[in-house]
């Protein structure tokens, strides 16, 4: 098979360019074979959405394949509830490995045959120091380290050593086999890095097979080796790595894929690190991995992102060498721009007021229609409801109203979105609070849809008919943490947002009384809103604010490009 020449829509990146290049040569015999290898013990986040988008878009543009890896080699920390979202979160973001749906767990027998080779060959040894003392003999930055009095066993003593290993003989962390390079590497991860250590703990997929596992950077390579991977990519903190990667692949003469390290997402007003996401699960600072306001991918469908943004996001934000910090408000630009082409408009008020139009009939309804989405007229509209009693929002009434309030104040007239002209003329304040609680007004019935007969009328605001509106509980959502970066703090906990989501109680048109479960809206002036997943039910729906109206991201943009 000839390989399919690079899309050139997408924009180009160093690692295309390698892979381009590699195919120019025949390196790998105009070959691209890629792999997202993730370790199931937590849930995928918008950065692993970087790793997936370049792994399986590589994949996609070069006509190769993208092989989805488990790299399940940690049993301790590592649960099948995490196998199970990261399959379901790589397809919806739109992405399919085929039949290669592979695990490092698959490879344990071979991986132990070819840690067997390295002993053999004298590339390999049983170390019996505790994990202080090879802490201790491992050096520093400046110094060398030392060689532990184990290194020295013969071959047969190693091979008798690890085949009891294996065994169970040993307790947890009395041993380990090491790969012997030089305990003198500048690099300290070749001074005689662990391959293997003990730990007796049942794994989710080989059971108790096994008491032994294999280390990250010994079972990684091989895997890659195994499945034929043409680029290794991954984040530059296994830049370092690298030799080692070379080293194994090298000392045991196998097939040798090429590593290819990039800049891993950082994003801001966020936190990414598994460990730091799992500590919000535990502590119930966040309601679940899912919890809206997370960067889990999970998080991020359930607030109403589209994989469509996500993946949008992912090709703007580019793969570079350097570590950089991204804008939360670049992947709400994203979302807020998929969402503008294809969200249903719809009513809804979040903080209700009532407005009475006194001269309205009781009892008479009329039905208006309305635009459905402007930027798509095949949506259509629709016929919304319109009566005596309305409810429109606290903010769009004033009492005082400022300079340039366009909206409703004793006297003003407002377009009632859709409907008519009102003109405001009473309005009732509870006496023990001083909040208003009803405005009332009178509606010119020569301005149905809206026209402006006669007079200028710079405020629209939106509204619901009380007796037809549905009951809405809506989330609205603010950043997690109040600082653009709290993964550089150590006091990262304390930087978590109070106001990070606020409930209210609403009513929006009557049309979304039965929204199916992930709709997404735009609900008129006030932001892009879905039916929660989990919690919405026909007849009371439940909503998140899955990104307000207004864009930040242009004004950052201007800022950065000066
Ligand atoms: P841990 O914090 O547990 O080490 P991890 O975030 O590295 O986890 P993995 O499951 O090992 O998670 O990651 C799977 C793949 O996703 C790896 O190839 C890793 O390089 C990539 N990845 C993880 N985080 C990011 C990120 N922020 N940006 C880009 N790629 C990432
Ligand atoms: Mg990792």
């Amino acid at each position: 098979m000839s390989p399919t020449p690079v899309d050139e829509s997408k924009a180009s990146n160093f690692i295309r360019e390698r892979v381009a290049e590699d195919n120019r040569t025949g390196r790998f015999g105009g070959q691209v074979i890629t792999r997202f290898p993730p370790e199931p013990n937590g849930y995928l986040h918008i950065g692993h959405a970087k790793s997936i988008c370049l792994n399986f878009g590589l994949a996609r543009d070069f006509g190769g394949r993208c092989h989805l890896r488990f790299d399940d080699t940690n049993p301790t920390k590592e649960e099948q509830e995490y196998v199970d979202a990261i399959m379901a979160d790589v397809r919806w973001l739109g992405f399919d490995w085929g039949e290669h749906l592979h695990h490092a767990s698959d490879y344990f027998e071979q991986l132990y045959a070819w840690a067997v080779q390295l002993i053999e060959s004298g590339k390999a040894y049983v170390d019996d120091s505790p994990p202080e003392q090879m802490r201790e003999l491992r050096g520093t930055l400046t110094e060398p380290g030392r060689e532990s009095p184990s290194r020295r066993r013969s071959i047969a003593e190693n091979l008798d050593l690890f085949a009891r290993m294996r065994a169970g003989e040993f307790l947890d962390g009395s041993r380990t086999l090491r790969a012997k390079i030089d305990m003198a590497a500048p690099n300290i991860n070749l001074r005689d890095p662990v391959m293997y250590r003990i730990r007796k703990t049942s794994h989710q997929r080989t059971g108790d097979a096994w008491c032994i596992y294999p280390m990250y950077d010994w079972a990684h390579g091989e895997s890659d080796s195994l499945e034929g991977i043409t680029h290794s990519i991954c984040t530059l903190e296994y830049e370092d790595h690298r030799p080692l990667y070379d080293w194994y692949l090298d000392a045991l003469g196998i097939y040798h894929p090429q590593q290819i390290e990039f800049a891993r997402l950082n994003l801001s007003h966020t936190v990414m690190s598994k460990r730091k996401l799992l500590q919000l699960v535990q502590e119930g600072v966040v309601s679940g991995w899912d919890d809206p306001r997370m960067p889990t991918i999970a998080g991020l469908r359930r607030r109403g992102y589209t994989p469509e943004a996500i993946r949008d996001f992912c090709d703007r934000i580019g793969v570079a060498k350097a570590d950089n910090m991204v804008e939360l408000a670049l992947l709400e630009h994203c979302v807020r721009e998929d969402l503008n082409r294809r969200a249903l408009r719809r009513m809804a008020v979040l903080r209700p007021l009532k407005l009475v139009v006194e001269n309205w009939p009781a009892g008479h309804v009329e039905e208006v229609e309305a635009v459905n989405n402007p930027e798509d007229p095949s949506a259509g509209t629709r016929r919304v409801p319109f009566s005596r009693e309305l409810w429109i929002e606290q903010d769009d009434f004033r009492e005082d109203p400022p300079k340039k309030y366009f909206r409703l104040s004793l006297g003003a007239e407002v377009r009632l979105r859709y409907a008519y002209i009102v003109r405001c003329t009473d309005f009732k304040k509870d006496p023990a609070t001083g909040e208003v609680v009803e405005v009332r007004g009178t509606y010119d019935p020569a301005t149905r849809g809206g026209e402006a007969i006669g007079r200028k009328i710079r405020g629209t605001i939106h509204w619901v008919s009380a007796a037809h509106a549905a009951p809405a509980e809506v989330r609205l959502y603010d950043t997690l943490f109040v600082k653009p970066k709290p993964d550089d703090e150590d006091a990262w906990k304390t930087l978590l947002n109070p106001s990070s989501l606020e409930t209210v109680r609403g009513w929006a048109e009557p049309s979304l009384a039965s929204a199916a479960p992930g709709s997404r809206y735009q609900f008129e002036r006030l932001g892009y809103f879905s039916t929660d997943p989990r919690d919405s039910r026909a007849g009371a729906p439940v909503f998140n604010r899955t990104v307000g109206l207004r864009d930040t991201w242009a004004k950052i943009e201007r800022a950065e490009t000066g």
